[in-house]
C-alpha cells in the first residue's frame, strides 16, 4: 500500500501545482483498498470534501495507474472514501509553514495537462476592490488598480503590480476585470496566469490550432489580465508569443496587466524588449502590509466568511503572521475550522494553542549574529574579520551589508550596533546603512543580489 501511494504521490505531484500538492494532498493518507473503494485518512472533514470532490477524479486516475505499474488491476473509475483521522491534524499545519497556502484552497486547482486545452479560468468574484482593505503598503497600487478599472487602455498602461507572494496581487488584478466588467458587460477580459498561457500555446501548437490561439489572445480580447509572468523567465519562445500579443493589443489600445513577484528587470532571462515594455508603463508594487491593516483585513475576511472573531484575536494573530496575507487567512480559517469541531468559539487560548509552533519561530527570531553569520558565509570571510577593525573592501562592504540588514530587519539601535561589530562609534554604522541604501536605490547589482540571497537565507 505504501508504494503504491508512492507511485501515486508521484504522478499526482506532476500533475498538480505545488501548492496544491502540499496542501491537500501531502496531510491524507491512503488507507486501503476494498474491491473499487480506496479509503484514505483525512486530518478533517472540510479537507476530506474538498479534496474528494475537486481533485478525486485525478486521485482515483493516478492511483489505478500506479497500480497497474506495479502489476495490479484495480476497478476503474475507483471510488474515494475518507474517515477523518485528527493525528493528522499536524500536517496541516507542517503544510502551512512550508509554503504560502490557503487553509481553504482558492476555488479551482489548476491540472495542467498540456494535450488539453486550457478553459480559461474565470474572474474570482470575491477577489474585488470592496473586499479589499488599503493601507500605506498596498496604496500605490490599489490607486493603479482603481485607474486602470476606470479608464482601462489609457494613461496606465501596461500596468504591473509587483510584491512577494501572498500581498494581494491575484486579488487586484481580479479587482479590475470585474469592475471593468460592471462597467461594460460587453468587454472582453481574459485572466489568467503567464504559466496558463504558456500551457494554452503549448497544446495549441500540438494541436496545429496555434492561429486559434493568436486570434483568442490577440483579437478576442479587450484586456488582458496576466498574472505571475515571472513564469516567462527562460522560456523565450513562450516570451515571443507574449510580445507580439502584447503588441497587438496595446496597438489596439487595450489594456494589459501583469503580476509579477520580482521586478521586471529581476526575472532572469526575460528579454530586454519584454522588460522594456513593462517599464513604459506603470509599475505599482505592493509591500507587507503594517500591523492595522493585517487586523482589518482579519476582520473582513471573517465577516466575508461567517466566523466571529473577537477584535483581541485579531490582533493577535496579526501579530504573528507579518509577511504574507494568504498565510495569515490560513491561520483564520484553521482556526474556524477548528473551533467548528470542536464546537468552541475561538478565544485567545486556541489561538495560542493553534500557533505556538508559530511562535517559536517569532521568539526565537533572527539576531544581529546570525546575521553576521549569514552575511560572512556567503562573502566568504571571517567573523573576526566583520567585527573587526580593517578597513579593506573585502571585509568592509560585507560589514556595512551585514549592519544594513540587520538594521532594516531587526531595527536595531545605531549605537547597539555599533557594539555587536566590535565596539564601532555610532556613526560608522550610521554612514555604512545609509552608503548601503544608496546604493540599493541606485540598483547597484552587487548590493542588489547580495542582499536578497542574504536576506533569502535568513528566511526574509
Ligand atoms: P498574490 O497574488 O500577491 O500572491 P493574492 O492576491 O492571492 O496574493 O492574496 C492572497 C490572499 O490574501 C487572498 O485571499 C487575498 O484576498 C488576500 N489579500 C491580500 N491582500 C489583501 C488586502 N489588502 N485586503 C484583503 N485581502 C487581501
Ligand atoms: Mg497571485
Amino acid at each position: 500500500m505504501k508504494l503504491l501511494w508512492k507511485n501515486t504521490l508521484s504522478s499526482l505531484e506532476e500533475a498538480i501545482s505545488e501548492e496544491v500538492f502540499v496542501s491537500l494532498i501531502d496531510p491524507i493518507e491512503l488507507e486501503r483498498i476494498d474491491d473499487d473503494i480506496a479509503h484514505f485518512r483525512v486530518p478533517n472533514r472540510f479537507h476530506g470534501d474538498w479534496v474528494l470532490n475537486n481533485l478525486g477524479d485525478v486521485i482515483a486516475d493516478a492511483l489505478a495507474d500506479a497500480a497497474e505499474g506495479l502489476g495490479i488491476e484495480l476497478e476503474r473509475p475507483l471510488k474515494l472514501r475518507y474517515e477523518v483521522d485528527d493525528s493528522l491534524m499536524d500536517r496541516l499545519d507542517a503544510g502551512a509553514r512550508e509554503t504560502s497556502r490557503n487553509a481553504r484552497p482558492a476555488p479551482a486547482p489548476q491540472v495542467e495537462r498540456v494535450s488539453e486545452p486550457i478553459p480559461p479560468p474565470r474572474l474570482n468574484p470575491k477577489y474585488t476592490f470592496e473586499n479589499f482593505i488599503v493601507g500605506p503598503s498596498n496604496q500605490l497600487a490599489h490607486v493603479a488598480a482603481m485607474g486602470v478599472a476606470n479608464a482601462p487602455g489609457h494613461k496606465l498602461n501596461p500596468l504591473v503590480i509587483c510584491g512577494d507572494t501572498g500581498l494581494g496581487k491575484t486579488h487586484l488584478t481580479n479587482a479590475i476585470g470585474s469592475a471593468i466588467r460592471a462597467a461594460n458587460p460587453r468587454a472582453r477580459i481574459t485572466y489568467l496566469s503567464a504559466e496558463q498561457f504558456t500551457n494554452d500555446f503549448l497544446s495549441a501548437l500540438q494541436s496545429h490550432r496555434a492561429d486559434e490561439f493568436h486570434a483568442r489572445y490577440r483579437e478576442q480580447c479587450d484586456v488582458l489580465l496576466m498574472d505571475d509572468i515571472q513564469f516567462l523567465a527562460t522560456r523565450e519562445h513562450t516570451q515571443e508569443v507574449f510580445f507580439h500579443t502584447f503588441n497587438a493589443l496595446y496597438q489596439e489600445g487595450k489594456q494589459i496587466v501583469v503580476t509579477s513577484d520580482i521586478y521586471p528587470h529581476r526575472i532572469p532571462g526575460l528579454e530586454e524588449r519584454l522588460v522594456s515594455r513593462f517599464e513604459a508603463g506603470m509599475i505599482a508594487d505592493v509591500q507587507p502590509p503594517e500591523l492595522d491593516t493585517r487586523i482589518a483585513i482579519l476582520q473582513k475576511k471573517a465577516a466575508q466568511e461567517g466566523i466571529e472573531l473577537d477584535g483581541k484575536v485579531a490582533e493577535f494573530l496579526a501579530r504573528i503572521v507579518k509577511h504574507n496575507v494568504r498565510e495569515l487567512e490560513g491561520l483564520l480559517i484553521r482556526l474556524a475550522v477548528k473551533a467548528e469541531l470542536l464546537g468552541r468559539p475561538i478565544d485567545l487560548e486556541m489561538a495560542r494553542e493553534s500557533t505556538h509552533s508559530l511562535l517559536a519561530e517569532v521568539e526565537t527570531a533572527t539576531t544581529v549574529e546570525d546575521i553576521q553569520k549569514v552575511v560572512c558565509n556567503y562573502f566568504g570571510i571571517r567573523l573576526s574579520d566583520i567585527k573587526g577593525k580593517r578597513k579593506h573592501r573585502a571585509v568592509s562592504f560585507p560589514r556595512m551589508v551585514a549592519m544594513y540588514v540587520a538594521r532594516q530587519r531587526l531595527g536595531t539601535s545605531f549605537p547597539e550596533l555599533g557594539n555587536h561589530f566590535g565596539g564601532k562609534d555610532h556613526t560608522t554604522v550610521i554612514n555604512a546603512v545609509r552608503k548601503i541604501g544608496q546604493l540599493l536605490e541606485e540598483d547597484d547589482e552587487r548590493v542588489v543580489s547580495s542582499i536578497d540571497a542574504i536576506e533569502k537565507q535568513l528566511g526574509f
